[in-house]
């Protein structure tokens, strides 16, 4: 069976470092890189962390038809995940990883009901995601209110996914997640 694993979570719950933390542990996964119009923050690179595409490169491959899923998780700035990515990966009899923002995951675990293992990842409190936020430096003042507002939103969905992990101590929740990863991959 071909199997999916969603991370998703409020941005800025700490949903990267237990991704990174799947990955390292487990050879079998494979990261899905996303297509993004956002630009590059200065560690990032094209092909690695995302495709970095123009807005009309995106819009033409939404036209093809080439997104699984697709959303404009911020004003403006358009996300997507690959059809070709996941059959690459299925082909090499690896399972995808897709760290994705709430909408998109509840969009792909409909399309896979019986093929994803999906985990929300919760930040403790919204003054936490903050501090997260904050701490990371790469948001504006509006961007990072913006993140806020959206992470409230997203947060009544969690019920929606398979697990929910709180990420109130990295090293338990990175825990967590491989155990239920472990229990997936043995199904
Ligand atoms: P960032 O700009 O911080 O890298 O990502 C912003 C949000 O977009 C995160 O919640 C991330 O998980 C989400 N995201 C990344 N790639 C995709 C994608 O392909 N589809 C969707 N729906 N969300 C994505």
């Amino acid at each position: 069976m071909q199997k999916i694993i969603i991370i998703t979570a409020p941005s800025g719950a700490g949903k990267t470092s237990i991704t990174r933390h799947l990955l390292a542990k487990f050879p079998q996964l494979q990261f899905s890189i996303s297509a993004t119009t956002r630009l590059p923050r200065a560690a990032e690179k094209d092909g690695v962390d995302y495709y970095f595409i123009t807005e009309d490169a995106f819009k033409q491959h939404i036209q093809n038809h080439d997104f699984l899923e697709w959303e404009m998780v911020y004003e403006g700035k358009y996300y997507g995940t690959l059809t070709s990515e996941m059959n690459r990966m299925w082909q090499q009899q690896n399972i995808p990883v897709l760290d994705i923002d709430v909408k998109g995951a509840l969009h792909v675990q409909q399309e896979f009901p019986q093929h994803c293992l999906s985990i929300f990842i919760k930040a403790p409190s919204i003054e936490a995601l903050q501090q997260r936020l904050e701490n990371r430096g790469t948001e504006t003042p509006e961007s990072l209110q913006t993140r806020l507002n959206k992470a409230s939103y997203e947060m009544s969905f969690a019920s929606s996914f398979d697990a929910i992990i709180i990420n109130d101590d990295l090293q338990r929740a990175q825990q967590e997640a491989a155990d239920l990863v472990a229990a997936f991959i043995n199904k």
